[in-house]
Order: C-alpha cells, then sequence, then structure tokens
C-alpha cells in the first residue's frame, strides 16, 4: 500500500489514553485526497478533525482547522486516506500452512499459549496493514482462543481490529488435518469433529456458548478436475447435517460461513443455506445464479491461492481458475466480500491489501 501513497485512517492509532478529566486530545489530519467510502467523488482537501477516540468532523481543510486551531497535525496532504479496511477471511491463530509440515508443527510443537501470543501479534499486524475489521473463521486446533484475544482487544489490553470470532469450525470424523496411519494414538484436529445431525447442533450451540459470532464448516475436500474444466469435490457432511449446522446457526442468531472449493462443496453449501462461500473456485454460471437469488455472499481469497501454488496438483491452476470466475461474477451481480484467508500465508510476509490488486 505504500507505494500506492494511501494512508489507511485507523482511529486506534491515534486514540489517546482518556485520563480522568483531561478533555480529549484533538487530532487534525490533513488529508490530501479521501476516500470517505459513501461518496462516488474522491474528495480534495479534505480535514478531518478526530477528538479522543472519535472523528468530531470532515470537511474542506480550512473550515475544519477553523474548529480546532491548537490540534495535534498529522499532515497527509501528499497522501490519499481511507477509512479503515475489513478483511472477510482471516485465521489469527495460523502462522501459515503451506506445507502439511508447517500445519502439523503448530498444533503439535506450540502450546494454544503460546499460538494465542503470535495471535495477539498478528492482531496488531492486521491494524498496522489498514484493516479495522476482520472476520476471524476458525483457529486450527487453537479451540477459543480467537474469542481471547478479540476480549483482549476490546478491553483496550492489546491494539486489533474488531474480531468477529467462528472459534473452532467442523468437519466429519476424518475428513480434517491431523489424520494419521498410526490408529495407536488421537492426534489433534484443526476443527471440532462433528457426525450426525443431533451433534451438529451441540456443536453450534457449544461454539455460540463460548463466544462464536460466525458459524464455519468445511462443505468440501478432495479437489478435482474434469474434463470440461469445472473444478469438483468430496462432500464433507450429509446435506441433512449441513442443513442442521446451518439451522442451528440461523437459530441462535448467527451466520454460517462454509469452506468451499469445489463446485460439488459449493453447491451442498448453498443447498444447506450458508450465508458465504469461503473461496469459491469451483463456481460455475448456475451456482452464481444461486448464489445471487439467496443472497449469498463469495469470499475469493485470491491471497492465500496465489501463496499455496507450490502445493503443486490442482492448486497452481485455481488462480487463474478464480480470475475467470470473478469477471463472471461481478457481471452477474454476486455479492463479493474482500477477504485473504491471511494465516495459511504468514501474517508477516504481506500486507493483506495485496487482495485488492490481485
Ligand atoms: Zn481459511
Amino acid at each position: 500500500m505504500r507505494s500506492l501513497n494511501v494512508a489507511v485512517l485507523s482511529i486506534a492509532t491515534f486514540a489517546a489514553p482518556l485520563a480522568g478529566q483531561t478533555p480529549p486530545q484533538q487530532t487534525l489530519i490533513k488529508a490530501g485526497r479521501l476516500v470517505d467510502g459513501r461518496s462516488q467523488q474522491v474528495l480534495t482537501n479534505v480535514g478531518i478533525l478526530v477528538e479522543g477516540e472519535r472523528i468530531k468532523a470532515v470537511g474542506p481543510l480550512a473550515q475544519v482547522q477553523g474548529q480546532a486551531p491548537t490540534a495535534r497535525v498529522i499532515d497527509l496532504s501528499q497522501m490519499t486516506v481511507l477509512p479503515g479496511l475489513i478483511d472477510a477471511h482471516t485465521h489469527l491463530l495460523l502462522q501459515g500452512d503451506v506445507t502439511s509440515q508447517e500445519y502439523e508443527d503448530q498444533l503439535l510443537k506450540q502450546s494454544i499459549p503460546y499460538r494465542a501470543i503470535l495471535a495477539a501479534r498478528n492482531a496488531r499486524l492486521s491494524l498496522e496493514h489498514g484493516f479495522t475489521a476482520i472476520r476471524d473463521v476458525e483457529t486450527e486446533g487453537a479451540m477459543y482462543a480467537d474469542v481471547d484475544v478479540k476480549l483482549a482487544v476490546n478491553r483496550g489490553e492489546i491494539p486489533g481490529p474488531r474480531i468477529f470470532a467462528s472459534t473452532r469450525a467442523m468437519a466429519p470424523t476424518g475428513m480434517y488435518p491431523i489424520g494419521t496411519p498410526n490408529w495407536e494414538i488421537d492426534l489433534p484436529h484443526g476443527v471440532q469433529t462433528v457426525d450426525g445431525v443431533d451433534n451438529a447442533r451441540l456443536a453450534v450451540r457449544e461454539q455460540v456458548q463460548h463466544g462464536a459470532d460466525w458459524i464455519k464448516y468445511y462443505s468440501d475436500r478432495r479437489y478435482y478436475f474434469t474434463p470440461d474444466s469445472v473444478l469438483r469435490s468430496w462432500v464433507n457432511f450429509t446435506d441433512a447435517e449441513a442443513k442442521a449446522i446451518v439451522d442451528e446457526t440461523h437459530r441462535l442468531g448467527r451466520m454460517a460461513a462454509a469452506h468451499a472449493i469445489g463446485s460439488d462443496g459449493i453447491a451442498a453449501a448453498l443447498r444447506a443455506g450458508v450465508n458465504s462461500i469461503e473461496h469459491g473456485d469451483g463456481l460455475t454460471d448456475s451456482l452464481m445464479d444461486a448464489m445471487v437469488k439467496n443472497n449469498v455472499y463469495w469470499v475469493p481469497t485470491v491471497s492465500v491461492g496465489v501463496h499455496v501454488m507450490p502445493r503443486g496438483g490442482v492448486w497452481p491452476a485455481l488462480v487463474a481458475l478464480e480470475r475467470r470466475a470473478f469477471g463472471r461474477a461481478l457481471r452477474k451481480g454476486v455479492k463479493i466480500a474482500m477477504g485473504t484467508d491471511v494465516g495459511g500465508f504468514p501474517w508477516t510476509e504481506s500486507n493483506q491489501a495485496k487482495e485488492f490488486e490481485y
């Protein structure tokens, strides 16, 4: 983003401690250009007056400056200022899993407290990247630690974005790592294992009880191309199980996200009534039509696609597949949310805003 000469306005950056009776500190931001997120136009020579943790005024620079002649000034007159960005697909508790070795090392050789410390660091990185809100779509074996990070941010203990937590996510027995041919040992799994409709409802209730804002489940695995270039997949849950997950989620006032890469997994998730399709590489025209009809969001996560190309197999082909799907989805009016899947690649490696370029 720096190369684009853009500054992202994160109020937390300017938050002054509210100490007793002293009036909140005033900060005047001189914005050369402002994208305010509301108007169609980019505004020029704008003043933004921040008082304590709140924006008090936005308008022509001279006018706003007149309201607060003694305010501390941050001069961004050579920059474009944006509101905080939203990353709708993150994993605070993961530090990259391009290889299965990287994934297993984290689940087997790092304690959840250690992983939570890194997650706190990641929350700060997200803010520094310009992202003031994230939807964190599961902890990959770190239980409910995302809710703890969220609590610490909300209580002002650590800097971080507004966090929507999904806690543990769900997959049926044997359909999510870590697996092993050694049946004598029980290894940790990256999800809550869920089998049967009663278990599905119980799992949703447990996760909501422990602070889940969203419920995430894995709709598919084992991706493959058919000769007509459609990306297919094996579906994880029976329709009855997936519908139980989504129905219970909605009953408890939450929304459901499905990891769905192949067309079979996407179709199954749409039958279950999910609110968002994560990745969605194998979207076909008829699936897009169903998404428009049912108001389902697509979160393409191109960034992770680029990072996991070294895996080989079907992965290198998926970025080009998504590029074609993206154009068709735009024309059809599919609602698209920006999400990166950061955590699937290291938080320290690139700014999530790279996703906009992709
Ligand atoms: Zn993900």
